[in-house]
């Protein structure tokens, strides 16, 4: 049985593509019945939007690839500035 707890620790996970194909369909399960975590989820998205461009704004459902790549700048943004 997963909890919130659980969903919410994995989020950020999720939205960088880094969960296992099951966890991804149980987190995506879990966020459509409970208005808490999609709520969380949401936020984190906005924010991974806001800290890169605005090209996030065309991925659709579906994620995948695009949304990695996009991750990937993020990641490499952020070394590039903090180094
Ligand atoms: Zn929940």
């Amino acid at each position: 049985m997963v909890t919130c707890k659980t969903i919410i620790g994995q989020i950020s996970d999720y939205l960088e593509g880094n969960v296992s194909a099951e966890m991804r369909e149980t987190i995506e399960r879990h966020l459509r019945g409970c208005r808490r975590c999609s709520a969380v989820y949401d936020s984190t998205r906005k924010m991974l939007v806001i800290m890169g461009d605005e090209t996030i704004f065309e991925v659709p459902e579906g994620y995948g690839n695009r949304l990695h790549s996009f991750v990937d700048s993020l990641v490499a943004k952020a070394k590039s500035s903090t180094s």
